[in-house]
């Protein structure tokens, strides 16, 4: 039987895990944190990143993925020649440094906003007019969920941001106008042959992502778009394994790269209860060297996050449960204001019924 390590023990891992048990996988997690979510689902190896013994165990394993990009390099490094790690450590330097992954997804070919690098304070002079004059400071490194994220309408704001921030390297984008955010995912195995997962749409709040809805809204042939630009960022890329490509989509029906995790990503999870394969599995069977070919739902599906909040207020769980189409998925973490806590999937026969049963689930859920 084929056993699977991975790197990080956090919700996507306990997924991946629930995935991979099916096809008689056996998972392994490398995870510092006593209480994350993956204890619960795999075997836990309760040390750290860069934990001999831990990488050993990992390094006994058929193959190795992650669930979490900030993966110290020396984990990566410790395990290479050892174990076929997917994706690999060169295609991770880049996606877990927002200067460097937009620098080689032009590389790739595919377009993004406009953005200028800031490294040093000389570098902040006149960049805020060369991304457009408003725009979006992100550090380079470490954010999520709209964390380490400040928007700047003038050079005064920029500087504010860049101070509050840390003065830590940044990018500066311009702020995009877009019609909607779509997202997708792309497989590629050691052979080379890709595989897709479906275009979805998303609605961020408050720089968090709030739904997705499944099939996306979006205008005649923008699926073939996000493939083609989802397959050139993988063959340049020599992806192994599986990357998730979010997107803007412009008025004119245009696609830029807003970024790219090297991993299955939030947005996919509604493929969990749509009734086609996951991208947990996905992503175990790319990782592994499995048959796999294009994966969707088989019927409309949506998900909305749970999401900790200020005041305490928890959704409505009975009226949750009332409605028909809902699949319950908690990732056993402590709430805190702004922490994903676990996400409800919602599945119907058709768009229409799934408009209005996302309407009355999300009234449901604070
Ligand atoms: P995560 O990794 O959790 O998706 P993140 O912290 O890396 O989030 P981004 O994806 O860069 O953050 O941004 C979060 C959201 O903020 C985007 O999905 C989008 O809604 C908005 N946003 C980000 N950059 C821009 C931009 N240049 N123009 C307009 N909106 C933006
Ligand atoms: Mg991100
Ligand atoms: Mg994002």
């Amino acid at each position: 039987s084929l056993s699977l390590g991975i790197l990080g023990g956090g919700q996507l891992a306990q997924m991946l895990a629930l995935a991979a048990l099916p096809l008689g996988v056996k998972v392994v997690v490398l995870e510092p944190d006593p209480q994350a979510p993956a204890r619960l689902c795999a075997e836990h190896l309760q040390a750290g990143y860069t934990d001999p013994a831990g990488l050993a165990r990992l390094a006994a394993c058929d193959a190795v993925t992650l669930e979490f990009e900030n993966v110290p390099v020396e984990a990566l490094a410790a395990l290479e020649g050892r174990v076929p790690v997917r994706p690999g450590g060169a295609l991770l330097a880049r996606s877990k440094h927002r200067a460097r992954e937009k620098e080689a997804l032009r590389a790739a070919g595919v377009q993004t906003a406009p953005f200028v690098p800031l490294e040093h304070e000389a570098d902040l002079t006149g960049a805020l007019e060369a991304v457009g004059g408003r725009g979006i400071l992100k550090t380079s490194q470490l954010g999520y969920d709209g964390k380490g994220q400040a928007r700047v309408d003038s050079e005064a704001q920029l500087r504010a941001a860049w101070d509050t921030l840390g003065r830590v390297p940044c990018v500066l984008e311009g702020l995009i106008s877009f019609e909607r955010e779509v997202s997708l995912a792309v497989a590629r195995n050691a052979a080379g042959a890709v595989a897709f997962g479906p275009l979805v749409e998303n609605t961020h709040r408050q720089g968090i992502l709030r739904t997705s809805v499944f099939p996306a809204a979006a205008p005649e042939g923008t699926t073939a778009r996000a493939r083609e630009m989802a397959r050139a960022v993988a063959e340049a890329w020599g992806l192994e394994g599986l990357l998730t490509l979010e997107f803007f989509q412009l008025p004119g029906g245009e696609l830029l790269v807003n970024e790219v995790a090297p991993r299955v990503h939030n947005s996919g999870h509604l493929t969990q209860d749509g009734g086609g394969l996951s991208q947990f599995e996905a992503q175990v069977r790319a990782v592994l060297g499995l048959p796999l070919a294009d994966w969707a739902p088989l019927h409309p599906t949506a998900m909305v996050n749970i999401i900790g909040t200020a005041d305490g207020r928890e959704p409505d769980w009975a009226g949750i449960d009332a409605l028909p189409g809902t699949r319950l998925h908690l990732y056993h973490k402590a709430s805190r204001p702004g922490r994903k806590l676990g996400h409800v999937n919602l599945v119907a026969p058709d768009r229409e019924t799934l408009r209005a049963r996302l309407a009355r689930l999300e009234a449901l859920i604070p």
